[in-house]
């Protein structure tokens, strides 16, 4: 490390993204470059000597800055938002300025035992039943996405199912979601070598809000034990990714639990709003529940990334995950008094993500936490009143969180065009205009736009600004008037 530079070094890359964030409303949300684009700015190979900072940071303004979607734009409305924050960015300078790798307990003590302390908290943040947190029976771990967190969830419902049944019915276990669960599910099936045609996106529809029904896995699983199938995992979701629907815990966990089915529950988005007492009842049932999972990178103003897990069994992640070569072996892990979480994930090396998280909530508090959901909560229903004021948009889903989904309705008076090609027009209209960027879900054949708010500096005005933007575009869309 160079000392003698580390300092103003940092502060000169700190001074770079003071000013990115204030001058980052002036940007092009969605980027405008086309692929390829940066070749010509950079040289073919790496430099055979080091080069100031200051010439690298050049390089960043004129050839990275345009090649970005910027994601913290306050007029960034696309997938979910990822937000950041003061506090998520110096918990994560902490991380990388430590640069310690806990894999196991003897490793680096402190990034285990924050991390069993943090995952606590947060737990408890949930109000989750106590067999999740390591207080009770349970405990939980931080990896870095949801899609990891599913992996070996599903990993670890796999080979204990396959202990009681036999190794040679691994192409008999079949794996349940919704069509609306996250495609993280489907990956993570293939991985752990479940059969394509063993894996189960069973319908939901509009009149349930998109909600999986507990009667439709029954019977699925139903069928599928007839067919001399093994049901193995059911992933629900709390705020699924295209329409932000919640499903039942409560009865998707009476099914699993009559079928012995380990249940899952994906709130990676919405999870964060349920430290809030009023969206807490979407957890109902959680007590019924194998393991559930939340990114905080989402919505908890923890920069990326940061992805938190519980489980009841803790043991067969463990059994699942786990390996002993000589290199690591240590008198700590011997004694079973210790965590050592490279057996709860599936690299060995890990980042100090609990000081990140840790940092945040006691930044922030928990109070502020919920308020900062609230806000993002209010500033949704802004823009749905919006949308209400004018007869040519409908809301397609209904809201929950802060997640709108609405559409421009077919009138062939004004539009030429079929709903789903005037929505994918309006959509790429509103983001090539750099003004604002949105994404898009098609729900029973519906096209529709996405308007994901929490970025963390969208106020009131940037949500009049992108409603605006909206019907100028639309306007646009209109067939020319006879008049
Ligand atoms: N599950 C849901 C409901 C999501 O919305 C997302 C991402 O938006 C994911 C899973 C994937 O999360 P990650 O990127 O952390 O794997």
């Amino acid at each position: 490390l160079e000392l003698d530079s580390f300092v103003g070094e940092s502060h000169a890359v700190l001074d770079f993204l003071s000013d990115y964030y204030k001058d980052v409303e002036s940007y092009p949300v969605q980027s405008q470059v086309i692929p390829g684009y940066l070749k010509k700015g950079c040289s073919d190979y790496a430099p055979d000597s080091p080069e100031h900072l200051e010439f690298i940071l050049d390089d960043v303004r004129k050839n990275i800055i345009p090649g970005l979607t910027h994601w913290q734009s306050p007029n960034f409305f696309g997938y979910f938002q990822a937000n950041a924050s003061t506090a998520g960015f110096l918990g994560e300078m902490l991380c990388t300025g430590l640069n310690v790798v806990g894999f196991n307990w003897i490793s680096s003590p402190a990034t285990t035992e924050l991390e069993i302390v943090v995952m606590d908290w947060m737990g408890q943040m949930l109000k989750l039943p106590q067999a999740f947190l390591f207080s009770g029976n349970g405990g939980g771990v931080i990896h870095g996405s949801t899609c990891e967190a599913i992996l070996c969830t599903l990993a670890a419902a796999r080979d204990k199912a396959l202990k009681d049944i036999g190794e040679d019915k691994i192409t008999k276990l079949v794996v349940y979601g919704s069509d609306q669960t996250h495609s993280a599910l489907q990956k993570a099936a293939k991985l752990v070598g479940i059969s394509p045609s063993n894996f189960r996106p069973i319908a939901t529809s509009s009149s349930a809000d998109f909600a999986l029904s507990p009667n439709d896995v029954r019977m699925t699983m139903e069928q599928d034990l007839a067919n001399g199938l093994f049901p193995l995992f059911l992933c629900a979701t709390i705020g699924t990714t295209a329409t932000g629907a919640v499903d039942p815990l409560m009865g998707l966990g009476l099914v699993a639990r009559d079928y012995g089915v380990w249940l899952h529950v994906d709130a990676a988005y919405a999870g964060s709003a349920c430290i809030c007492p009023e969206f807490r009842p979407y957890l109902d049932g959680v007590e019924l529940c194998d393991s559930i999972s939340m990114n905080p990178h989402k919505w908890f103003l923890t920069n990326m990334d940061c992805c938190c897990l519980w489980l009841k069994d803790t043991r067969s992640l463990i059994e699942s995950l786990s390996t002993n070569p000589e290199f690591l072996k240590n008198k700590a892990s011997e004694s079973n008094d210790v965590v050592d979480f490279k057996d709860w994930q599936i690299a060995l090396s890990r980042r100090f993500r609990s000081i990140k998280l840790w940092v945040v909530i006691r930044r922030y508090g928990v109070a502020n936490l919920r308020n900062h959901v609230r806000k993002d909560v209010e500033l949704a229903k802004h823009f749905e009143g919006l949308l209400a004021t004018d007869c040519r948009f409908e809301v397609v889903v209904p809201r929950k969180f802060a997640l709108v989904g609405f559409h421009l309705k077919s009138n062939p008076s004004i539009y030429n065009d079929d709903v789903s090609k005037l929505n994918r027009k309006l959509l790429e209209a509103v983001n090539a205009s750099g003004r604002a960027f949105m994404t898009h879900a098609v729900v029973e054949g519906t096209y529709m736009l996405r308007c994901a708010i929490g970025t963390t500096m969208t106020e009131e005005r940037h949500i009049e600004g992108l409603w605006k933007l909206i019907q100028e575009k639309a306007d646009l869309l209109a067939l020319p008037n006879d008049d």
